[in-house]
């Protein structure tokens, strides 16, 4: 890319893009709205989970938790109950976080200056841009893996995205083809990086800017975007009891730090005394983004009334059962552990 090109020489190509984005455009429920709290709700919830897997949750989310109040008053688990289902649960403790904090420091007004979006909890400058274009006629580009992709493509740009100054050096990239109405554009470029320049065999002849696609014409799109650095995911062993009797099982809710923040697991450890109730375990491999957890599950058959009473007096287990674990979140090793342990 050249370092003296300005925004006047590739103007046309954000227009085009818009000409496309109006017929193209996704028919999405959120769509339809430019109300800042169900487009950041649809942000957040979208940012790792493909479209169709994260609708119904959306939908859930948003007739359970229809503004910004309704949410900021919600008891936490709840919140982390219609979460369910799309991981990453410290982003439904965010979200909630941030809605108490519309309601305390903006009087439950959606704010609507990008650099205040940006202060909410687990806000980014990807979410504070798309919020602040989309509903508030802001004039950010929302950079993400998308604009990553179509604008390396584009210009067949080797920056390396895994760079620190990645984010930053395609915003300016991005200024150079945005038109004025940029809330549309930041659709369109979603639009046009999930459904035709896909990460793999993008769909170039149905491109409207392959005219001027610099990857496209030197057949090289696959070379683009250059990552270099790949994170490596650590190894993480963990041990779970599942002790349990006459149906019942015992959990406890796990605090607000390392990972699955909040959600509810079987406990870690159990007295000498009550190995020899285990009765069988079970090694299952789970994967999150940067760890590879290797979790080995006991299950502990206890026929002793008394050793279970006493674990529960002294560790303040939860007691629940099948019916009653579906009204808590749990993570999803944990869940299906739940789910198939107690068919027989
Ligand atoms: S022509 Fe192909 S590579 Fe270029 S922006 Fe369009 S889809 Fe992406």
């Amino acid at each position: 890319m050249e370092k003296n090109s300005t925004a006047s020489d590739f103007q046309h190509i954000g227009n085009r893009l818009l000409e496309w984005y109006k017929n193209n455009a996704r028919d999405l429920p959120f769509r339809q709205t430019k109300d800042p709290y169900k487009i950041w709700i649809c942000e957040i919830v979208f940012q790792q989970t493909r479209i169709n897997q994260g609708l119904n949750h959306y939908n859930n989310f948003i007739a359970r938790f229809p503004d910004v109040r309704t949410l900021a008053e919600a008891e936490e688990n709840e919140v982390l109950l219609y979460w369910k289902g799309l991981g990453y649960y410290s982003r439904a403790i965010n979200i909630h976080k941030a809605a108490q904090q519309i309601m305390n420091d903006y009087q439950g007004i959606f704010p609507a200056q990008y650099d205040e979006i940006l202060k909410l909890k687990g806000v980014g400058k990807y979410t504070a841009a798309a919020v602040s274009s989309i509903c508030f006629d802001g004039k950010m580009p929302a950079v993400d893996g998308n604009f990553y992709r179509v604008l390396s493509r584009f210009f067949a740009d080797d920056f390396d995205i895994s760079n620190s100054r990645a984010f930053t050096y395609f915003s300016e990239l991005a200024t150079l083809v945005m038109p004025e109405n940029v809330g549309d554009f930041n659709q369109a470029m979603m639009d046009i990086g999930s459904e035709i320049c896909k990460p793999k065999n993008p769909l170039c002849v149905e491109c409207p800017i392959n005219h001027e696609c610099l990857a496209f014409s030197l057949n090289k799109t696959s070379e683009f975007p250059v990552k270099t650095k790949k994170v490596k995911a650590e190894d993480l062993a963990l041990t779970y009891y599942f002790v349990h009797r006459n149906g019942q099982f015992l959990i406890r809710q796990r605090k607000d730090d390392f990972i699955w923040k909040k959600l509810f697991e079987f406990p870690e450890t159990i007295p000498v005394e009550m190995e020899k109730f285990i009765t069988s375990s079970k090694i299952v491999s789970h994967k999150l983004t940067h760890k590879n957890l290797s979790i080995e599950i006991f299950n502990v058959n206890m026929t002793s009334e008394q050793l279970w009473s006493n674990f529960i007096a002294e560790n303040e287990y939860l007691i629940t059962d099948v019916q009653g674990s579906h009204e808590k979140s749990f993570p999803k090793p944990l869940e299906n552990y739940i789910q198939n342990s107690l068919k027989d």
